[in-house]
């Protein structure tokens, strides 16, 4: 098989900026980085350019990918958005496009934001059948809940067998929050808890709720947490206590959710949280904070380099 060279450019890697490196690509993976001069039989050189991994969007549902946003926060929890959401105009409307196309068009909105992993967080049986047509790829192998609590969607087999399934399948168990203010949702972390699905295979999406306490768990368990910074503040005028998180060393990755209440790609969403971040605590987020929630932090939550490669 040929091996591609790719030199020149600034490269972008884990804590690590290489200036006019180059990298070495054979069986559609990077075999090799180096500030030398690497060449394949078919070399690109892109003086000046950027060189930067395929990143990762860690969360988003791309069947809400062509709609503008909907609703008119602040909320209590996502159920009476959801209500304005189904009872809008434009959701009948785009209702009669196929979910093919809707699914193509996620993709492609992903892609042209560089990002070539995506967590779709939807039932398998809807998700499936378009997985492979995507001009990405989006993560199959997942177990899921919608959210916690009593009105949460009845998404996957329940809280407890998804857990298990993640841990003997080794895959991430995905689930919404304490996405919301009533009593319910403040306590979900505990509810989950009982449960038993707070552990190193939990990636929760969210987490407006949060308390110090929770927060200590989630550190303590190793599980990870998707910050979706424009998505609650759309819903919410609220986020998740980012700072907290990141202070404490919670694995965090970043998500768009969908267009329907979040961000409007990945690139968008970055700059969105950065300048989020910077209006609530008044100091700037590291560019290299945000570079690592959107490659190897995800990588890690949604276990992506079991074999020491990205799948
Ligand atoms: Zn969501």
């Amino acid at each position: 098989m040929k091996k591609w060279s790719v030199s020149g450019a600034t490269i972008l890697t884990s804590g690590k900026i290489i200036d006019k490196g180059s990298i070495l690509i054979g069986n559609n993976k990077i075999e090799k980085i180096s500030k030398k001069e690497l060449s394949g039989s078919v070399s690109i050189d892109i003086d000046n350019g950027i060189l930067v991994p395929g990143l990762i969007n860690s969360h988003d549902h791309l069947l809400g990918t062509y709609f503008p946003k909907v609703g008119k926060g602040p909320y209590e929890n996502w159920l009476p958005w959801d209500n304005d959401l189904k009872s809008a105009p434009v959701y009948q409307e785009r209702q009669q496009i196929e979910n093919r196309d809707l699914y193509l068009l996620g993709g492609y909105r992903n892609l042209v934001s560089g990002v070539t992993t995506v967590s779709d967080h939807i039932p398998h049986f809807v998700g499936d059948p378009f997985y492979d047509i995507l001009p990405m790829k989006a993560i199959k192998d997942f177990a899921l809940a919608h959210s916690v609590g009593s009105f949460a969607l009845a998404w996957g087999d329940g809280i407890e067998a998804e857990y298990q399934k993640a841990l003997r399948e080794d895959i991430p168990f995905i689930t919404h929050i304490s996405e919301g203010f009533d009593d319910e949702t403040v306590n979900n972390i505990k509810t989950i808890d009982k449960l038993g699905a707070v552990g190193s295979h939990s990636v929760f999406i969210h987490g407006i709720a949060f308390s110090e306490s929770d927060i200590d768990l989630i550190k303590e368990r190793g599980a990870s947490v998707v910050w979706c910074g424009d998505s609650n503040w759309f819903m919410f005028r609220e986020t998740t206590n980012i700072k907290m998180l990141l202070d404490k060393g919670v694995n965090v990755c970043i998500g768009t959710d969908s267009p329907m209440s979040g961000g409007e790609n990945l690139l968008y969403e970055m700059k969105f949280d950065k300048e989020l971040y910077e209006e609530i605590y008044g100091e700037e987020l590291p560019d290299e904070t945000i570079f690592r929630m959107v490659t190897e932090n995800p990588a890690r939550a949604f276990r992506l380099s079991r074999n020491g490669h990205i799948k």
